[in-house]
């Protein structure tokens, strides 16, 4: 067996501290995942990422699919063969990308959704880029505007070619726009999905015997809906084609912020307690704290490095732009108490100028800081779970963060 979760400490509302074993090495748990979507964290060697404390990265198979082409990354070795990364890898299936970029969806999976018209979500035969049908997504590419299909078969192959530790069922992001009607439709539809997926994966790794084993996860749908969720949940934990099951399952979809939490505990509870749980698209430290809470393990999201190249800096009293006039003469570090690169050798007053001059090394010297202050942040709250005392430390980091 060369991919599988063991539990190491609970807390009684479900979170959990734990090990994901993979063929390309562990990874301990809870644990935030970087996103490096063109095979690449933007700006920043994986080396450097190594020493950030980063212990797995996920890539894009939308953006791979496009640009280079996924034969190609497989001609390569496979993804981390491909980027120099060592480390576990995993993949999204591409359908949150080929829905928000190809259906030209504004804000498509918004937690806020104040001030948004039902159109900027979901454009009814409005110039729609991608639409959806009972077999998969027709879309336009957002580079050429040639035309693609993917599928659940389509999708499993690619990801299989792109070769990464972990991946993921093709399934249908909703938005909390779409009403209760056309989620459960949606929801039908992306187990259906779920269990071509399974049948395409249990052929393809047949057939690429010999390449290291790709666990599969099911992604977990059904809104703000706690009936949809839970079925959702059971259907793929008990799914099984030929043998063939889910080796651990994603959290996906629209999550309101406010219920973010009791969402992923209703999934939770349903799901086996011996297989690992992703949150896709997370980074908020109060939203970090209330997964872990309720029994997600690992967590993805752009946020820290987008945020990073936009010179929004995070630190212990909360975040800050730092090509703001006051940090032109602060010789401080980003953040007096990160054990990261860039706050051991450069000031604010450095990054203040670099962003100004528009330097490149802005961006690399940014995303450092932000992706430790995340990972270093998850790996507190891991050592938290197992001493006993992850209330103390969500109570003191929250009060001071959101001060
Ligand atoms: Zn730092």
């Amino acid at each position: 067996m060369t991919f599988w979760f063991e539990q190491t400490a609970a807390l009684d509302s479900g979170g959990r501290a734990g090990v994901i074993h993979t063929p390309h090495g562990d990874i301990a748990t809870p644990a935030f995942v970087a996103v490096g979507t063109q095979a690449s964290v933007k700006g920043v060697l994986p080396e450097t990422m190594a020493g950030c404390g980063v212990q797995a990265v996920l890539a894009n198979a939308y953006h791979l699919y496009l640009q280079p082409g996924s034969a190609l990354v497989d001609a390569a070795g496979g993804l981390g063969a491909f980027m120099n990364w060592p480390g576990p890898t995993f993949t999204d299936s591409g359908g949150f990308q080929v829905l928000s970029l190809g259906a030209g969806f504004k804000k498509v999976l918004a937690m806020d959704t104040t001030g948004l018209q039902s159109d900027d979500v979901i454009a009814e035969g409005k110039q729609r880029l991608a639409m959806v049908d009972d077999a998969g997504v027709t879309f336009t590419s957002h580079l050429d505007g040639s035309k693609h299909r993917f599928t659940p078969e389509v999708s499993m192959r690619i990801q299989h070619e792109l070769g990464a530790d972990i991946i993921f069922a093709f399934d249908e992001c909703t938005t909390l726009m779409n009403t209760r009607g056309y989620q459960e439709a949606s929801l039908e539809r992306t187990y259906a999905w779920a269990l071509r997926c399974l049948a395409a994966h249990r052929e393809l790794t047949e057939a690429r015997a010999g390449k290291p084993y790709q666990a599969l996860f099911g992604v977990v749908q059904g809104a703000q809906y706690e009936d949809l969720r839970r079925k959702a949940a059971r259907d793929l934990a008990a799914a099984n084609v030929d043998g063939q099951c889910f080796d651990g399952f994603g959290i996906g979809g629209a999550l309101e912020k406010r219920k973010l939490g009791e969402i992923v505990g209703w999934v939770c509870s349903e799901l086996p307690g011996d297989k690992p749980r992703h949150l896709l698209g997370i980074s908020e430290p109060d939203d970090l704290f209330a997964a872990i809470a309720y029994g997600a393990d690992t967590f993805d999201c752009v946020k820290p490095s987008r945020e990073a190249r936009n010179a929004r800096l995070y630190t212990r009293d909360g975040h800050f732009n730092v090509t703001n006039a006051a940090n032109r003469s602060d010789f401080r570090p980003v953040d007096a108490e990160c054990d990261c690169y860039t706050c051991a050798h450069y000031t604010r007053a450095y990054l203040h100028h670099l962003f100004r001059a528009k330097e490149l090394l802005a961006y690399t010297l940014a995303t450092i800081h932000n992706e430790r202050f995340i990972i270093r942040l998850v790996d507190d709250i891991r050592a938290a779970i197992s001493a006993g005392n992850f209330d103390d430390l969500r109570q003191s980091f929250l009060g001071r963060y959101y001060a």
